[in-house]
């Protein structure tokens, strides 16, 4: 049985827990509880092999636990979903800070020749009237730092969640073989 570890990130209201949520269970609640740190669990069957998944949602940026990982990324996840919201220019803004932060620690690392899979995610798609990302920053910032890229709605559906996630645990499976 093969251990992965993810961890999501991201500003605080971007839809972090709602998307997580959507993968796991298929639903969309509405309202996540945003006062506790939470590692999800899940067994997986991917291209018929057997994943024990972990998933830390951090409530908040500024927890203990949360920033030990934002520092030590490289060392507790073996790959990343870094979540922004379309309709929120400062969550884009965050989640390019991020992937510098992920990236400066791999250096740090001398993992500089590693590339810890990482995802980036506009959620919040089913707001594109009020969008103030548009889909080609996302695409551009995910492209300068090696990473895939999904806009999505945890709202309206799960199909292209799923498929993220899917992809991601995928390169993870690739990446930890010749670790
Ligand atoms: P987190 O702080 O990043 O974990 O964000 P949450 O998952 O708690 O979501 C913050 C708020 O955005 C909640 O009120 C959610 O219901 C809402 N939300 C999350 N995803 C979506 C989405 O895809 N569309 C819309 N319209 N609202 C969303
Ligand atoms: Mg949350």
């Amino acid at each position: 049985m093969n251990d992965i570890k993810l961890a999501l990130l991201g500003s605080e209201g971007a839809g972090k827990s709602a998307v997580l949520v959507r993968f796991l269970t298929r639903r969309f609640i509405g309202e996540y509880a945003s006062n506790t740190n939470s590692l999800y669990h899940k067994r997986l069957s991917i291209d018929g092999r057997q994943l024990n998944l972990e998933v830390f949602d951090p409530c908040s940026e500024q927890s203990s636990e949360a920033r030990c990982i934002l520092e030590e990324p490289v060392d507790w996840a073996d790959g990343f979903v870094v979540v922004y919201n379309i309709s929120d220019r400062s969550s884009f803004i965050r989640a390019k800070n991020i992937l510098l932060q992920i990236r400066e620690a791999r250096v740090d690392n001398c993992k500089g020749d590693v590339e810890v899979p990482v995802c980036l995610v506009g959620n919040k798609q089913d707001l594109c009237h009020i969008r103030q990302v548009c889909e080609d920053e996302g695409r551009c910032l995910a492209q300068e730092n090696h990473c895939n890229f999904q806009e999505v709605s945890a709202a309206e559906s799960y199909q292209d969640i799923g498929n993220l996630f899917t992809q991601l645990i995928r390169q993870v499976m690739e990446h930890l073989k010749y670790r």
